[in-house]
């Protein structure tokens, strides 16, 4: 498929030169040799850009909305630093928003490009939705912060966040978190965080979450 995408789409001729993204820290030149039906020859010629593995692996757990919403919220918290995608189903979750095999396979086309797009040289994983209670449970040492209305601010949880590691942001779906959850997430240790005075839907919610959290380290 990329071959027939470097054909159609990038129009590349014999000799042309282009980049090579593997998602795996590394970024190397490449170079068209010959081009037929059956497929292309390229030479790889040299490691153009790597980098190191981040020191902090920041997770979005982010609740399930409309396809075309949650396609968006990939796209665009890949591109603000979120390294691990949980699609979180909780208590107020809209019933039907589910995945399948074809839309995980959409979510992580959708987070290749977009690491592709923003110069990204490690890909995010996308995982199977889980509900909150049992990625609260999972997350055992790792911190994690949800965002709600009602907590702290940004400023105050800051200092209390680790530069290496990993950090889990959990944003709830359309009809938020329920009180139990909240209740439940502050019992586990989760730090509580308010993303400014305006009701955010879930999308925007996760990329300012992972905006702000990048930005701050
Ligand atoms: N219907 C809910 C809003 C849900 S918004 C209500 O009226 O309360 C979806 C999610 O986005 C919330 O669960 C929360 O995690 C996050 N969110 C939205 N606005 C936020 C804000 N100002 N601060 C922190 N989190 C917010």
């Amino acid at each position: 498929m990329q071959s027939r995408r470097l054909a159609a789409v990038m129009r590349m001729r014999e000799g042309d030169a282009f980049i090579v993204f593997c998602g795996d820290g590394r970024e190397w030149g490449a170079r068209v040799e010959s081009m037929a039906k059956t497929g292309i020859e390229v030479t790889v010629t040299e490691l153009v850009r790597q980098a190191p593995l981040p020191s902090l692996v920041v997770e979005a757990w982010c609740g399930l909305v409309r396809p075309n919403r949650f396609d968006w919220a990939i796209e665009k918290f890949v591109e603000a630093g979120a390294d691990v995608i949980r699609p979180l189903v909780s208590e107020f979750s809209a019933r039907g928003e589910g995945a399948s095999r074809a839309r995980t396979e959409r979510w992580t086309r959708i987070a290749v490009e977009a690491a592709e797009q923003s110069g990204r040289l490690f890909l995010a994983v996308v995982e199977e939705p889980q509900s909150f209670d049992v990625l609260l449970a999972r997350a055992r040492q790792m911190p994690v912060v949800v965002a709600h209305q009602a907590g702290e601010s940004w400023r105050s949880i800051s200092p209390l966040l680790p530069a290496a590691g990993a950090v889990a942001l959990a944003v709830g779906p359309e009809g938020g978190f329920s009180d139990d959850e909240i209740a439940r997430a502050r019992a586990h240790g989760a730090l509580l965080v308010s993303l400014g005075p305006h009701i955010l839907r879930t999308e925007t919610a996760i990329v300012v979450a992972t905006a702000m959290l990048r930005a701050s380290l």
